[in-house]
């Protein structure tokens, strides 16, 4: 049998699927791809409301992820760089504090902020060059196994720049407040932003996807088909249909469609758009409301960067990560009048609001790669996806590669 005869299907289009499908190609693969939604991207979608351009969620790349640099065509995204820093809201005032290592522009505020002391921000700097020398293996095979914020403290970081910096800064990445993440994933993330920039792809950061896809030649795509069930070399779809399957991989959650009861703990964010008098900031930076009473986590100025807007109105991206009970009026009202008290930024429109249910897998352990054992639930299933490894582009990337691996070496 001829590696095009395998009838190979991957459940799920998002960055895990694609790659798994881009790696199935460079293997002598010709796989299929069974979306539940009409396009790819799964978590990584960018749409357009009356000519604004808005990524579902705020998100960003990290330039020096390895798996990135591997599989995207950095030129062709036309990558929109962020300025690396943050301006901090905190009691009443605006600060700025950034690596000024990268950004000279950021050597004097940031000496001058009082966002932590003199002593913080020395050890900022010993974290970036230990990280810096520190490989990505060694960060994920370290015995060590703490909190982020247990991490913090035993750096010797203070309250004040934990509260102020690391705390914001990260909660909008990992997606929680307590910075209960594993230290390893902070290691790994603060490495990846001391090495290069976080960057948003001019289109959008559906690009990202569209261009994985684009890159597809052998590949069919099945959309607006959800999967009901998976067996043994049977795929069974929400409408009845039944597929032959030699191999499948399940790029999403595996539990619902196996009926296993592994299910995942998901994070969960709202990111809430709105045109707004002014851009404040000027300049393509995050914004981080660092007080506890703040329910906004960061602010972004979306046409800080190029993009795609037909509107000349300045768009601004506000995150809330905190859990509310919140209706989205009342949800509009409070941010609305924290952007106002606290940041001076006037809003005129609400645009959209993008909640999130399953925005993050909450993860007890991370890991970088599997050497694939783990990805492979049976002779002829196997999973793929950021929840088998981090919660990160990174990781689905990699996960789609250690499935192909698994899934190669069974046929030689
Ligand atoms: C708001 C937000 C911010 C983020 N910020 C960052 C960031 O700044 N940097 C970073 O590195 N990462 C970030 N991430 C994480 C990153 O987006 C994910 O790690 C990555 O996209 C996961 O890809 P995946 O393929 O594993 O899963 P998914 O993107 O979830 O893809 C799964 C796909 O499977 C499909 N599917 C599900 N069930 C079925 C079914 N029954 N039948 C058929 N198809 C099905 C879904 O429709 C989806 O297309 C963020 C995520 C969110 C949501």
């Amino acid at each position: 049998m001829s590696k095009n005869s395998k009838n190979i299907y991957i459940i799920g289009a998002g960055i895990s699927g694609l790659i798994t499908a881009l790696e199935l190609e460079k293997a002598g693969f010709s796989p299929t791809i069974i979306e539940a939604s009409a396009s790819v991207g799964g978590r990584v979608k960018t749409e357009t409301i009356n000519g604004y351009v808005l990524d579902r969620g705020f998100q960003v790349l990290l330039e020096s992820y390895p798996k990135a640099i591997k599989h995207l065509d950095y030129t062709d995204l036309d990558l929109q760089e962020l300025v690396p820093g943050a301006v901090i809201y905190s009691n009443g005032k605006q600060q700025t504090i950034g690596d000024p290592l990268r950004n000279l522009a950021l050597l004097l505020p940031t000496l001058t902020s009082n966002v932590g002391s003199i002593k913080d921000k020395l050890s900022i700097y010993k974290l970036n060059l230990a990280l810096k020398k520190k490989t990505i293996d060694a960060i994920f095979n370290d015995k060590n196994n703490t909190t982020t914020l247990e991490y913090l403290k035993t750096k010797g970081f203070s309250d004040t720049i934990i509260n102020h910096f690391f705390r914001p800064f990260f909660a909008g990445i990992f997606l929680e407040t307590e910075l209960q993440t594993p230290s390893k994933l902070f290691e790994f993330i603060y490495k990846m932003f001391g090495e290069g920039l976080a960057v948003i792809p001019k289109d959008g950061i559906q690009a990202i996807p569209n261009q994985l896809k684009a890159k597809l030649k052998n590949t069919t795509f099945l959309f607006n088909s959800p999967v009901n069930k998976v067996e043994e070399k049977r795929i069974i779809l929400n409408d009845g249909t039944v597929i032959e399957s030699d191999i499948t991989v399940i790029a999403t959650e595996s539990a619902k469609l196996l009926h296993t009861n592994t299910t995942i703990d998901w994070k969960s964010c709202d990111t809430l758009y709105f045109t707004v008098e002014n851009d404040t900031l000027k300049k393509p930076i995050i914004g981080l409301l660092a007080d506890a009473s703040s329910i906004i986590n960061n602010i972004f100025f979306t046409t800080s960067i190029k993009n795609n807007n037909t509107n000349k109105d300045a768009v601004l991206s506000v995150t809330i990560v905190k859990s509310h009970d919140l209706t989205e009026k009342e949800l509009i009202k409070k941010v609305t009048l924290e952007l106002d008290t606290i940041c001076s930024i006037k809003t005129k429109q609400f645009i959209k609001r993008y909640q999130i249910k399953r925005a993050l897998p909450n993860l007890k352990s991370v890991k970088y790669a599997t050497d694939g054992k783990a990805l492979k639930h049976s002779e002829t299933i196997y999973l793929a996806g950021d929840h088998t490894l981090n919660g990160s582009l990174n990781a689905a990337m990699t996960s789609g590669e250690d499935v192909v691996k698994q899934i190669v070496s069974k046929f030689n």
